[in-house]
């Protein structure tokens, strides 16, 4: 792909040290909020979780809760039923399963009940300073846009990225497109003469 390194350097140059805007102490808590954020905004996840991680703050404590409690301490959420019931299975999986522990491994975490490989790689590369790519919708259009891959599928894009860029780079480089997705190449109207790639960008079907 043409322009692929200036691109990469840019996008580190300006998001030097990406965050996820979901709040977190711990792989637990990271999880958590990651599971809680599908169909929800990181603000209301944020908000929830405060309440939550003060009650249950680990996998033991969540474990021994009602569920009806976890519901309803969730309820703000989309889905609230469907993701108290997988955050009470996750936590009673964590805690027979591996010693109340985040497992590190990508295969461990997708076998969670509503744990998807975007969220496996963003608690590997989050909470574990892991090398790995997670493909949210932010990811997938930008990369689409910049050139780096054309695929609709979240996979293939994962892929595409880990082809085309250094493994030291994959973290740096996906959290920083979640970011640029987010606030310049939106999904509407990109801004692209806003833009600090909009002179090295082939802006596929971004005009
Ligand atoms: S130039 Fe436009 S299409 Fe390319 S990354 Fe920037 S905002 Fe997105």
């Amino acid at each position: 792909m043409k322009n692929l390194n200036k691109i990469v350097e840019r996008i580190k140059e300006h998001y030097p040290n990406p965050k996820i805007e979901i709040e977190f102490k711990n792989p637990f808590e990271l999880l958590v909020g990651l599971v809680l954020s599908a169909r929800c905004t990181d603000k209301t996840t944020n908000k929830i979780t405060k309440e939550l991680f003060e009650k249950y703050p680990t996998p033991k404590d969540m474990d021994k809760a009602e569920i009806e409690d976890v519901n309803e301490l969730i309820l703000s959420c989309s889905m609230h039923n469907t993701k108290a019931k997988n955050l009470k299975k996750i936590s009673k999986i964590l805690r027979e399963k591996y010693n109340c522990r985040v497992p590190d491994d990508f295969e461990a975490l997708v076998s969670l009940p509503g744990v998807a490989d975007k969220t496996a790689n963003m608690v590997l590369s989050f909470g574990f300073n892991i090398p790995a790519v997670g493909v949210d919708t932010h990811v997938l259009r930008v990369s689409n846009r910049i050139g780096i891959s054309n695929s609709k599928k979240p996979k293939d894009v994962e892929n595409d990225i880990k082809d085309s860029v250094k493994q030291d780079d994959w973290i740096v480089f996906y959290a920083g497109l979640i970011l640029h997705g987010r606030y310049i190449c939106k999904a509407k109207k990109p801004l692209c003469d806003e833009c600090f790639l909009k002179d090295i960008c082939p802006k596929i079907g971004a005009v």
